[in-house]
């Protein structure tokens, strides 16, 4: 069976470095690994506009500045398929088939959908087509015969959804569809990174994040004004590295050479770990490692984004021919489903000359 990617963002925002190592850092490995025969990397737009209605300017700007952010971090448009969504019409058709096959209590049971929700201040007036993303969600990975999803564990729940989804439509309409995998990042870290303010998700709609392509003095504010342990009062006192922004983000980003490089007094990790827990160790100092760090992995994608932002009709162009290559791969599996689903009345001779044997017959 051939390897297939799936994976995307909302163009909700420019990218974060949450979206770095919970997704994008893995896709671009799994890029250069040559062991996937297609990979399909996908700006949601129809997804963003489904909170986001009233604000498809929003959207639309967030489109080319996420290309850039993934072309920054190094997707190749020449092994990577980069595409928007709502121009593969397919998708839609798709969604529309699999809600037959979906609860409204299945979606109401999804934790991330209930969570966003809460988060979105959308419990009494939740828009349908945001209730349902699950469900398109299902459709784009589908779409490609995606065999590998990788995300962050925040999408978890879709693609349990998903994977019931595929099973259901198999059992009823024959073996069609393709069941994904997730892949989540390895480091525990990157599943989930939480925001600069300390909240549980670093993310767009929330405001806490550090962007991919963010100067370097505005990175540095924000590290220097992180949340840490509370407690930590004074110098001497012992601190406490679980649960604490800082120690999360050095687990996410920092590697023995980086301590050669900025903190040669400590060979690694654990080191720092130990002493900021015996107490000794301030906030200032680990901050500013940290902010070595990050801007150390940040320097190049910035870079290189610059370099990308001389040329944005080429990036259109890009997209555009992602687009294309994208709708021809959902096509095929559009009809494949129709089929199936015995809604491809034009296509199956055998039912047209079985309806006219049947008035034939009756003469
Ligand atoms: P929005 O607030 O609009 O939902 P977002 O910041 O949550 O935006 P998405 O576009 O929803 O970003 O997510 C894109 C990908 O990045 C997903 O695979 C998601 O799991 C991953 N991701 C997002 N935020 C984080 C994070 N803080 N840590 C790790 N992975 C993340
Ligand atoms: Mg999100």
């Amino acid at each position: 069976m051939a390897k297939i990617i799936l994976t995307g963002d909302r163009p909700t925002g420019k990218l974060h470095v949450g979206h770095y190592v919970g997704s994008l850092k893995r896709r671009v490995e799994l890029q250069n690994s040559g062991n996937f025969d297609k990979i399909f990397i996908m700006i949601a737009d129809a997804q963003a506009l489904t909170d986001n209605a009233e604000n498809p300017e929003k959207v639309r700007q967030n489109v080319i500045e996420v290309a850039l952010d993934y072309l920054a971090c190094g997707l190749d448009p020449a092994k990577s398929n980069l595409f928007i969504q709502s121009q593969i019409p397919e998708l839609t058709e798709l969604t529309f088939y699999y809600m037959d096959l979906v609860t409204v209590s299945r979606l109401q049971r999804n934790p991330t959908v209930k969570s966003e929700i809460q988060m979105r201040n959308f419990e009494t007036s939740i828009p349908v087509g945001f209730f349902t993303y699950p469900i398109s969600q299902a459709a784009d990975i589908t779409a490609f015969k995606a065999t590998t999803v990788p995300v962050g564990e925040d999408q978890e729940p879709m693609l349990e959804q998903c994977k019931e989804i595929v099973r259901k439509f198999n059992s009823v309409y024959g073996d069609t569809l393709t069941e994904p995998e997730i892949l989540l990042p390895d480091n525990q870290a990157c599943l989930r990174l939480p925001g600069i303010d300390g909240k549980a998700k670093m993310s767009k709609s929330l405001g806490n994040c550090i962007y991919l392509s963010e100067d370097p003095d505005s990175i540095k504010k924000k590290v220097m004004s992180m949340f840490t342990d509370p407690n930590h009062l004074r110098v001497e006192d012992p601190g406490k590295v679980e649960d604490n922004p800082v120690f999360v983000y050095l687990d996410a980003f920092a590697t023995d050479a980086y301590f050669a490089e900025f903190l040669p007094d400590y060979q690694n990790l654990d080191e720092l770990k130990d002493h900021y827990r015996r107490g000794g160790l301030g906030d200032v100092k680990v901050k500013k490692f940290l902010n070595n760090v990050i801007q150390a992995e940040l320097e190049p994608i910035r870079k290189r984004r610059q370099e990308y932002q001389k040329d944005i009709p080429y990036i259109y162009e890009i997209l555009k021919k992602g687009s294309e290559t994208a709708e021809a791969a959902a096509a095929q599996t559009l009809s494949e489903v129709k089929s199936a689903m015995k809604i491809n009345y034009f296509e199956d001779k055998e039912l047209i000359a079985m309806q006219s044997a049947k008035y034939h017959d009756a003469e």
